[in-house]
């Protein structure tokens, strides 16, 4: 029988994915992984979203 076999090799690929945690936000710009939410791509100068640094220019543009 294959099933026990097929169980340990789901289990594997859940632990794996765990640990390698493949989900983590990248650059949009060229694919760098995001470290420790830093504001600025270190490679591209890619501003990501959601930072500080979005939300001061935001407050910026609203007009008066
Ligand atoms: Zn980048």
């Amino acid at each position: 029988m294959l099933w026990p076999l097929i169980f340990a090799a789901i289990i594997i690929v859940v632990v794996v994915l765990k640990y390698t945690r493949p989900f983590r936000p990248r650059c949009p710009e060229c694919g760098v992984i995001r470290q420790d939410q830093q504001p600025l791509c270190p490679e591209c100068g890619w501003i990501y979203e959601g930072s500080e640094l979005d939300e001061d220019y935001a407050a910026d543009d609203e007009p008066r």
